[in-house]
């Protein structure tokens, strides 16, 4: 039996001074109690470090999170890119999003096929095309004409992320996991990614909430959010948009809207996490599951990188 157990993290800010950046990173709610996660977390923790160098240089939130997220997709270490569940047709179909807070200028792709990073596809949807979402064949062929990089051998490509065996393929019992970033620049914009491969046993051409705009992935002028968990339960629950609204217009504390989010989500027998940032450099981070792979970072905060690690 599952235990959903409450967690969550908030990084106090000091009020009284410009914030110049702030970092979160997950890699999916879907990690298993006892599990050993140490390499994640280095992984996690080395590229918040890298987010943190980036950000201190003046680099715009949209292109960290971005690198950030695709460096998660190459690593093989999450459901993410190289570490992807296949379907119940034993083939990886990817979803990735991207949005940039001041412009809401957004990019998705779902259920595409084979290219080394979907979260770069989104991007490319973003800026190259008229559209917000792009799907399956529609996905691969844009992709294709934009030149974005692909997998040459799909049957090598592919691994078990960390945590993951194949019984827990045959089973198929949707287990999951996810890879987003959010971020506030110097600038003081907002941009939140999210990439992942799905869940385990799911059916050809099922969609999560991660390619959803204002779901799986959100960013405006106050708050970046990215979410992860099942994602039919983030789609029923209203997923990022809710978070948003509570924090911009219901008065919530950052805390209780992303609750407002898990809350339902609980409610309806799902569980996951997600991860903010607001335009004051506040870092929230809290899930309903065993744990969450997750780093964050700001200009005075060092990296902290944990997945079971009680929230405060
Ligand atoms: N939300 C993703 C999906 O449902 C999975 C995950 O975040 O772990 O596709």
């Amino acid at each position: 039996m599952m235990t959903i157990s409450k967690s969550s993290d908030q990084q106090p800010v000091a009020t009284d001074r410009r914030i110049e950046f702030s970092l979160a990173l997950h890699g999916g709610a879907g990690p298993k109690a006892g599990e050993d996660y140490t390499v994640v977390e280095t992984h996690l923790g080395e590229l918040a470090k890298k987010g943190e160098a980036m950000l201190r240089c003046g680099a715009a939130a949209l292109d960290v999170v971005e690198t950030m997220v695709k460096a998660m997709e190459r690593s093989g270490l999450y459901v993410a890119g190289k570490g992807s569940a296949p379907n119940t047709k034993g083939q990886v179909e990817l979803d990735a999003s991207i949005m940039e807070g001041h412009t809401k200028r957004a990019g998705s792709v779902s259920a595409i096929h084979d290219v080394v990073s979907p979260v770069a596809v989104a991007r490319g949807v973003m800026e190259k095309s008229e559209c917000v979402l792009i799907t399956a064949d529609g996905a691969n062929d844009f992709a294709r004409a934009e030149g974005f990089e692909r997998v040459s051998d799909p049957a090598s490509y592919y691994v078990l992320p960390v945590g993951v065996s194949s019984s827990d393929i045959e089973v198929q019992t949707m287990m999951h996991g996810t890879v987003g970033a959010v971020a506030l620049d110097s600038q003081g914009n907002l941009a939140s990614a999210t990439s992942t491969g799905g869940v385990f046993g799911k059916p050809a051409g099922r969609v999560g909430d991660t390619p959803i705009i204002g779901v799986g992935t959100w960013a405006d002028h106050d708050i970046a959010i990215s979410c992860t968990g099942t994602g039919e339960y983030f789609i029923r629950a209203g997923g990022a948009l809710t978070v948003a609204n509570g924090y911009t217009m219901a008065g919530d504390t950052l805390q209780q809207a992303l609750w407002r989010l898990l809350d339902d989500v609980q409610a309806l027998g799902g569980d996951g996490g997600l991860i903010a940032v607001t335009k004051h450099g506040e870092i929230a981070m809290a899930y309903n599951s065993d744990g969450m792979k997750r780093a964050c970072v700001t200009h005075n905060t060092p990296v902290m990188a944990t997945t079971f690690a009680p929230c405060k």
